[in-house]
């Protein structure tokens, strides 16, 4: 995926960087360069030997192969494939190389670490979960999970029951009453629903939704939780109810809605006090 999202605009063509803080090796056969960007790297249009063929191999650097092309690509590459070595061969300079990231949508930035995730999450609107879920004076475990419930990837029986036999019977770990999914634990669910009204209540989120395609929809477009409390309060709803569900399914030990709850409490008082402190000294 890197190979296909990274764009190299060669100038000095090295093959490695090593005088940079950051050691880079560039194998010219397979890493894509402008020139053929659109047809991808050098090894998706020529097989390894006709390229060796030519007395070019996997160290060559792009400055290497543009001189000893001359102008002129190869004959035998040509005939193989005419539509990619019809765009001219690249000239290039005495500036640094440089490289840059293709976004998916088109186009090209300078690499970074955001950029990158922006290009794998495939859809760009879900980075404005982030703030929601990786905000300062979050819980690590917590967020965690809430990230991964935001992504729709928590294995919740609708997901997982294709996997299990026909007859396997499937019934949500703390209402008893279908099969449990994103939207029914967070919070359609009785008892998720019994938790999620206390912490709203604690926190003053009234009127905020109890349905968890609805709760995405107002995170993307930024009406999510504002203060401290209550964003702990979602993540750390997000958190117990599913460890509840597993303790239920996998240990086999039950606590009431207002026991969690409890739970969530203490957790956020004693984040917030901390928190405070911190920013204090
Ligand atoms: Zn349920």
């Amino acid at each position: 995926m890197c190979n296909r999202s990274l764009t190299w605009t060669p100038s000095q063509g090295r093959t490695t960087a090593s005088s940079d803080k950051h050691f880079l090796r560039f194998d010219t056969w397979r890493v894509s360069w402008r020139a053929l960007s659109s047809q991808g790297p050098l090894s998706q249009i020529i097989p390894y030997r006709r390229f060796t063929n030519e007395g070019f191999h996997a160290d060559t650097s792009v400055r290497e192969l543009i001189d000893n092309c001359n102008g002129i690509w190869p004959e035998m590459w040509v005939n193989l494939n005419p539509i990619a070595f019809s765009s001219p061969i690249p000239s290039v300079s005495d500036n640094s190389d440089v490289i840059r990231w293709r976004k998916a949508t088109g186009g090209g930035v300078d690499f970074s670490i955001k950029e990158a995730l922006r290009s794998f999450s495939g859809v760009p609107q879900r980075l404005l979960w982030t703030k929601f879920v990786w905000f300062k004076g979050h819980i690590p475990k917590l967020s965690f999970c809430m990230w991964v419930a935001c992504y729709g990837r928590l294995p919740t029986q609708d997901r997982v029951g294709s996997w299990l036999p026909e007859n396997h019977a499937l019934s949500c770990p703390l209402c008893g009453t279908c099969a449990d999914s994103h939207d029914h634990l967070f919070f359609t669910c009785s008892y998720s629903r019994q938790v999620w009204r206390c912490l709203k209540r604690m926190v003053n989120l009234h009127g905020f939704p109890e349905v968890w395609s609805t709760i995405l929809e107002q995170l993307v477009e930024n009406r999510g939780p504002r203060s401290l409390s209550q964003r702990l309060a979602l993540s750390g709803a997000v958190y117990f109810i599913w460890r509840e569900r597993n303790r239920r399914l996998f240990q086999h030990q039950k606590q009431p809605p207002i026991v969690v709850f409890k739970q969530i409490r203490d957790l956020i008082v004693a984040r917030e006090a901390t928190w405070r402190r911190g920013k204090k000294t």
